[in-house]
């Protein structure tokens, strides 16, 4: 039996949602041409471009959790186009020529929610295109800001450096000495874009939430059965947009490293107390640091990296966690220091060693679209898309430029994950104030 995700924490960007539109959960036996697993940013992204492809299509997506409750909807919504590897720790660094294949490659897959969000008229805040700030508190963030700059120097791209004061005056906190804007960056409301994504496509699809996935099957040779705990769905082809369960599916077990990280939302403060612009986002200048963004009248503060080959966090590992992000919180914007969390949440990331992702066809009429690299929103939406068109044969551009490396393998356990921690620990020394 393939053993379901299990996600700790609430997401407050979907607990925030004003609407939660109903999705089914599959209780019946039913066929379709094509059964999508996973309704995140690549499930969702290869269910559009089957339908632009073959709308006469029967497709049918199936979530093991309630929509958009997921990674999918549980991330910071920095949508990045640059260079952004978090298994190296730091930015960049492939080469100019492969950085130049994944801006292009990221830059597709923001055009292409972009388009989703103005076709499907989700709200105008699903998507800010406002950049993001790679800001530096200490000497170690700065240097890592001037060596980016110098790599984007190479690759000809556009950033400005920000000052302490210009900081202090679109965030309203002292904290910061400088930063690195990056204006390519979009910000996404990452439940509602699912969520209106999922909804809209509803029109055209059946999507069934809270249906894991429990057993898949290939019978009389072509067509697979899916079975879920109350229903079976029969279908000739299987896409699974799975991200790191693809392990729990059979498949590269030993080469995936799931990594969980940790965010919390405020409750909604009186923005009397907090200087500074509405909207903005912060990675860190070091890839292990903090990001932060801005919503409005709430902070969103996400914080530490650990590894957990289980694929699963306990609660208590999440409140200890959020004793240290709330130290991180209050040393940014004590103005706000009696300003709750709402909301505390964990999450689910898969990278590979080499930051390889899995485009490809794994047995006949089985496809996946998954292995992101921590930068799912675009990287996962460019995933789903890109099989699609593959399979389609479309013309595109970026087609030839997909790796055909596949995610090498780790050493044993609990040798990996005595290493990755090891080493998670010590990039997180290094990031000290970042
Ligand atoms: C706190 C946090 C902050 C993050 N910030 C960012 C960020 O700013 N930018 C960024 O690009 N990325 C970010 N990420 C990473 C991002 O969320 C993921 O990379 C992204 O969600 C992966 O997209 P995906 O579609 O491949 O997988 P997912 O979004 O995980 O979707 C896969 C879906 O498959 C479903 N599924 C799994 N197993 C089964 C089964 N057996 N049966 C049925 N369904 C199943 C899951 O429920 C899930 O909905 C962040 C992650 C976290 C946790």
């Amino acid at each position: 039996m393939i053993i379901p995700p299990r996600d700790t924490g609430i997401s407050g960007w979907q607990a925030i949602l004003p609407e939660k539109p109903e999705f089914p959960v599959l209780q019946e036996q039913i066929t379709a041409d094509w059964v999508i697993v996973g309704a995140g940013w690549a499930g969702l992204a290869a269910a559009r471009r089957l339908l632009y492809y073959h709308p006469k299509d029967r497709i049918v997506i199936l979530d093991a959790c309630a929509i958009a409750s997921s990674p999918a909807g549980r991330n910071s919504g920095f949508m990045v186009d640059l260079p952004h590897d978090l298994s190296s720790g730091e930015y960049g660094g492939a080469g100019l020529a492969q950085d130049r294949i994944t801006i292009a490659q990221n830059r597709a897959a923001i055009v292409f929610a972009r388009e989703a969000i103005e076709e499907f008229s989700l709200p105008k805040n699903t998507m800010l295109d406002i950049g993001k700030i790679n800001a530096a508190a200490s000497p170690e963030g700065i240097k890592h800001n001037r060596d980016f700059a110098e790599h984007l120097d190479q690759l000809n791209e556009p950033y400005e450096n920000y000052s302490a004061e210009d900081m202090r005056r679109i965030t309203g906190s002292d904290y910061y000495q400088s930063g690195l804007f990056n204006p390519g960056c979009t910000l996404v409301q990452p439940a509602q874009y699912i969520q209106g994504l999922a909804k809209a496509l509803q029109a055209q699809c059946a999507i069934y939430q809270n249906s894991p996935v429990l057993d898949y099957r290939q019978e009389s040779g072509k067509t697979w059965r899916i079975q879920t705990p109350k229903g079976t769905v029969s279908a000739g082809k299987v896409i699974l947009a799975v991200n790191g369960q693809l392990q729990r599916f059979g498949f590269y077990s030993g080469h995936l490293m799931h990594v969980f990280t940790y965010a919390a939302m405020t409750e909604t403060f009186d923005t009397a107390r907090l200087e500074g612009e509405a909207t903005w986002g912060l990675n860190a200048a070091h890839p292990m640091g903090t990001s932060v963004r801005r919503y409005a009248d709430r902070i969103i503060i996400r914080n530490r990296f650990t590894y957990d080959a289980r694929l699963e966090v306990s609660e208590a590992r999440l409140n200890h966690t959020a004793k240290r992000i709330r130290k991180h919180f209050e040393a940014r914007f004590p103005t706000l220091h009696d300003t709750r969390f709402e909301y505390l949440w964990a999450g689910r990331l898969c990278l590979a060693k080499n930051g390889a992702q899995i485009i490809e066809e794994l047995w006949p009429s089985l496809y996946a679209a998954c292995c992101q690299n921590g930068l799912g929103t675009t990287r996962g939406t460019f995933a789903g898309m890109a099989l699609i068109d593959g399979l389609m044969n479309a013309n595109m551009p970026y087609l030839a430029t997909i790796s055909k490396t596949k995610p090498n393998r780790l050493p044993p356990e609990p040798l990996a994950s005595l290493g990755a921690n090891t080493l998670l620990n010590y990039r997180h020394w290094r990031a000290g104030k970042e």
